[in-house]
């Protein structure tokens, strides 16, 4: 029952609603108590043949207008009670989107996708049927109980109601102890969905992976077996589940066989009349469905604990790149330095960064290469916080990164990330996407600076033309393009290349370079790249080996240096020369 407290914020949020719900819930099962005392009487008067056409008219009426009461009230509390509970979903839901929206890549890299769907989905379900059938259930099995054993005792026998009541501690005692174990079992079924879900996930995700490897077969077994799991952790919920009924039904025979005997004993003593018995029974029917209720109240309420558990474990998880309390909201603005002595990743043991001392002035150019895994990518995203440096600082304008609100970092930078994303909208939606208020003019300038103008101009519905998953399938240049273009539009101080230009043939990386130059002069440009023409004209070039600064310096200087930087620079050029149709 500790799931209720725990939803207590939202039940005082919803106070008006709920205690209107729970009025009219009561008022319903106090209407109930009403036509068995009608019948009891009915049955006496027949009994003494003393029942008029009229009167039976009469009492038939009132039946009827109480059944249309109850009617009418039942509607109500429906909508009062369920349509609060559908706003606590909602709510839950918005709670876990806002979370996961400020959460940093750590936390992606630790939980799986199809874990934290199944948990925006199957576990709010859960806790949204606590919300809604657990309160109907508490507040029916308690009130109509209670009301309906009150008249009992009051108006018939206390004696028998006794009687009838003597099976009752068997419920609370065995719903205890089902609530325990189902509990249990249900946690371990709901994390088993997130498994399926992630897998499933993924499968779909990666379908042409799949069937280019031909796993298909090992991949359908893979989901076999966890749909195994699934089935039987859920039949282990449902062998529980399958005991709370039957309970109650031997609970519910034995306290009729106990009211009948003792009842039929009382009549023949002629401590009770037969109307009186009759209208027994009736009360006995109706404390059946209380009876229920009670049984799965347990059920309701310890599925929907487990799964406001899971979901109050993930919202609990602290984002570890946090605004500082006094950080600043401008947008910061001027030279980058870096002193990172070293930055390890959260989940590995070797640093990736080691003595990365640089200063890059404003509007300068700084290109970054190096072999694969020599931590390019990794010092890129240290400016955007994506990871905090924990040994050294990262400056911008003299201060130091930290001390602005990540907002208003993340304004200052474009970010053309390696592994580049474009969302199922249209090309311009997509490239309009850190700035939605740009007119189309400037999405189309973007676009040609990017150098996809002429491409996005061959597709059947120009800009307007859907990628992604249900529109038109992109080739991996022209998808690096738009994301290009998405970046420039922002038109931000810092721009970020991080391999941005790996997907397009050299004459149009020549082009996108250029319009960079003309249109981003006095503003910052950080690229990574394996293709060093691409930072041919940087004003600092870092040559990175295992995450240190080899080299640096000018194109220029480099290549005097004979160094790292100038062999590759000769082997490159050698195969672009073997590209172009070798040496004549
Ligand atoms: P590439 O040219 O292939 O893009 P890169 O120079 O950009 O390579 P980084 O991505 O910066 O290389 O990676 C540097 C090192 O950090 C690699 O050894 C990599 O395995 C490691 N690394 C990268 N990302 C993570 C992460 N999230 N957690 C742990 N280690 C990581
Ligand atoms: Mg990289």
């Amino acid at each position: 029952m500790r799931v209720f407290l725990d939803l207590m914020w939202f039940f005082r949020e919803r106070k008006g609603h709920y205690l209107g719900g729970i009025l009219l819930l009561m008022l319903v099962s106090l209407l109930g108590l009403i036509p068995p005392q009608i019948v009891g009487a009915m049955v006496n008067r027949i009994r003494h043949h003393q029942l008029t056409a009229q009167e039976f008219t009469h009492w038939i009426f009132y039946i009827a207008a109480i059944a249309l009461a109850m009617y009418i009230l039942r509607y109500f509390w429906r909508i009062l009670l369920f349509g609060s509970a559908i706003k606590l979903s909602t709510e839950l839901r918005f709670q876990l989107y806002r979370h996961f929206t400020q959460m940093s890549p750590s936390f992606y890299h630790k939980h799986r996708i199809g874990d934290l769907m199944a948990h925006a989905t199957n576990d709010i379900q859960a806790v949204e049927s606590t919300a809604m059938d657990g309160i109907l259930t508490l507040v029916d099995s308690i009130t109509t109980g209670i009301l309906v054993i009150a008249t009992m005792a009051i108006t018939i026998s206390w004696k028998l109601t006794l009687i009838a009541l003597l099976p009752m501690p068997i419920i609370a005692i065995t719903t205890q102890l089902y609530g325990k174990i189902l509990h249990r079992r249900f946690t371990l079924a709901q994390a088993a969905f997130s498994d399926i879900n992630d897998k499933v996930q993924e499968n779909i995700s990666g379908m042409r992976v799949i069937k280019a490897f031909g796993q298909e077969n090992s991949e359908k077994q893979a989901f076999a077996d966890l749909s195994k799991d699934v089935i039987r952790k859920n039949l282990a919920v449902a062998k529980i589940d399958a005991l709370f009924d039957p309970t109650i039904g031997i609970v519910v025979t034995l306290s009729y066989f106990l009211s009948f005997a003792a009842g039929a004993w009382f009549v023949l003593h002629h401590q009770l009349n037969l109307g009186q018995l009759t209208a027994f029974s009736i009360y006995l029917g109706q404390l059946i469905w209380p009876m229920l209720a009670f049984g799965w109240l347990f059920n309701i309420v310890e599925r929907g604990h487990a799964s406001y558990d899971r979901i109050r474990k993930l919202l609990a998880i602290k984002s570890d790149i946090a605004d500082k309390p006094d950080a600043i909201n401008s947008v910061p603005s001027g030279s980058i330095h870096y002193t990172v002595h070293s930055f390890t990743y959260p989940e590995s043991s070797m640093p990736s960064l080691q003595q990365i001392y640089f200063h890059l002035h404003r509007g300068k150019t700084l290109g970054i290469v190096g072999r694969t895994g020599s931590g390019k990518s990794t010092i890129l995203r240290l400016l955007l916080r994506e990871f905090d440096v924990e040994n050294g600082d990262i400056q911008i304008g003299e201060q130091s990164i930290y001390h602005y609100t990540l907002d208003a970092l993340r304004q200052a930078v474009a970010y053309v990330p390696q592994d580049h994303f474009l969302f199922s909208a249209t090309i311009a939606e997509n490239i309009a996407f850190a700035a939605p208020d740009k007119s189309f003019a400037e999405i189309q300038e973007a676009a040609q600076m990017a150098q996809i103008h002429d491409d996005i101009q061959q597709f059947p519905n120009g800009y307007n033309t859907i990628v992604g998953e249900r529109g038109v399938t992109l080739s991996g240049g022209q998808k690096q393009r738009i994301s290009i273009a998405r970046a420039l539009l922002m038109d931000a101080e810092i721009l970020i290349l991080d391999d941005a230009l790996s997907a397009v043939d050299a004459r149009t990386e020549h082009r996108i370079l250029e319009s960079l130059r003309k249109n981003r002069s006095g503003k910052t440009t950080l690229i990574a790249t394996h293709r060093l023409s691409a930072v041919e004209h940087a004003d600092l070039i870092l040559v990175l080996e295992d995450g240190k600064i080899a080299e640096y310096g000018t194109h220029a200087s480099l290549c005097s240096e004979n160094g790292i930087y100038r062999a590759m620079w000769d082997r490159q050029q050698l195969e672009s020369l073997v590209e172009e149709g070798g040496i004549a």
